[in-house]
């Protein structure tokens, strides 16, 4: 005999970003309001805990909210599963249930981590994403991919798990170096390259003010690029096909960073690789120009010598190759990408 096991039927996972400034009280507000939990615990980094972390859960305690704090090592080398234990651990030890959710406090190392957690802890609990970097507001905590590193390579381990809500507090970008800030921007100038030339016209234009923080300005590339990201995931929530665009300029850029034992930034590696993955589009000449100038008048081209032979290895290793064809996003012209596994090899260390 058989029996069906019948899982039809999809539930809504659609959540929303709010953008704002000092979101704290409304945090509270909305928690208060609209729980969905009975007790929340906040995990974030050791700087971030100092900087946001400790006035988030002064301010929920004040709001009778029941909260705690887990912090972990600032730093990419702490997004693996010792780590991943060793906060469970405290999870339990805090009492942490199934009617617990998790807040996920900092940049995307915390973003992808805290969101692992609540994807596994128990079989799953709800998480909320508070970035904190630049990176994080415009890309990572948008879209529910999460996951942790091994010593195989970057984010292999993993799940896609929507957070129930985004919360974008755009004056803590005010205490986020510089470097860090430079290290998200290339995030969103992907996003206008690939989808949008007014964001992609305006990034020309406005430059000084962006480096300055401006918050206008600020306001602006940020939503837009909420609004492409998401609009990206919501047609391919599981990256099957269209979602890739996303990776304009990052079949490049993880060959970069792996090559360089991760000592260029996520954002540098791929502004880098978008100049050579604008170098092998079919666009003009004209176009391309643009967008080296672009990349270059925001320093985000550093100077560092690099194996093209390694790179192109590296490529070759990419868990997105597949049976030794490279994937490419490439573009036809801002704002029209296309993809393809027809690049030869000849053509590739043309651009590098
Ligand atoms: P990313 O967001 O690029 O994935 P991280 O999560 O590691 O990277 O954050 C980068 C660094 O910036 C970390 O050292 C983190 O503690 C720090 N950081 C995050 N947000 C802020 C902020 N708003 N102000 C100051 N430092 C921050
Ligand atoms: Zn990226």
């Amino acid at each position: 005999m058989e029996l069906k096991v019948r899982l039809k039927q999809k539930a809504d996972y659609s959540y929303s970003i709010v953008l704002g400034k000092n979101l704290f009280k409304k945090i509270a507000a909305d928690l208060k309001n609209k729980p969905i939990a009975n007790k929340y615990v906040i995990i974030t980094d050791s700087n971030v805990k100092n900087i946001y972390g400790i006035d988030l859960l002064k301010t929920l305690r004040a709001n009778n909210i029941e909260a705690q704090l887990i912090y972990f090592k600032a730093g990419e080398q702490s997004k693996n599963s010792k780590i991943k234990e060793q906060i469970e651990n405290e999870m339990f030890k805090l009492l942490l249930g199934r009617d617990s959710a998790i807040l996920a406090l900092g940049g995307g190392v915390t973003g992808d981590l805290a969101g692992f957690i609540a994807s596994t802890f128990l079989r799953g609990i709800p998480y909320i994403q508070i970035p904190t970097t630049l990176l994080a507001m415009v890309d990572s905590s948008i879209g529910g991919k999460t996951g942790i590193n091994t010593g195989y390579g970057k984010n292999l381990i993993g799940t896609f798990y929507q957070p129930k809500k985004v919360y974008i507090d755009i004056n803590m970008l005010s205490t986020l170096p510089e470097s860090e800030f430079l290290n998200g921007l290339a995030e969103v100038i992907k996003h206008s390259i690939i989808k949008d030339k007014p964001l992609f016209k305006y990034l020309e234009k406005n430059r000084e003010k962006i480096l300055k923080k401006d918050k206008k300005a600020l306001q602006y590339i940020i939503k837009i690029s909420c609004e492409i990201k998401s609009s990206i995931v919501e047609k391919d929530e599981t990256e099957s096909n269209y979602r890739r665009i996303l990776n304009f300029g990052h079949t490049f850029g993880h060959a970069i960073e792996k090559t360089s034992n991760y000592q260029v930034k996520h954002g540098f590696a791929v502004a880098q690789g978008m100049i050579y993955a604008a170098k092998l589009s079919k666009t003009n000449e004209k176009t391309k120009e643009r967008i080296i100038k672009l990349i270059e008048s925001y320093g985000l081209i550093k100077n560092i010598k690099l194996d093209k032979k390694m790179i192109l290895h590296a490529m070759l290793q990419d868990k997105k190759t597949i049976k030794g064809k490279v994937n490419f996003v490439l573009i036809n012209e801002i704002g029209k990408p296309y993809i393809t596994n027809k690049i030869k090899t000849q053509q590739i260390e043309a651009v590098l």
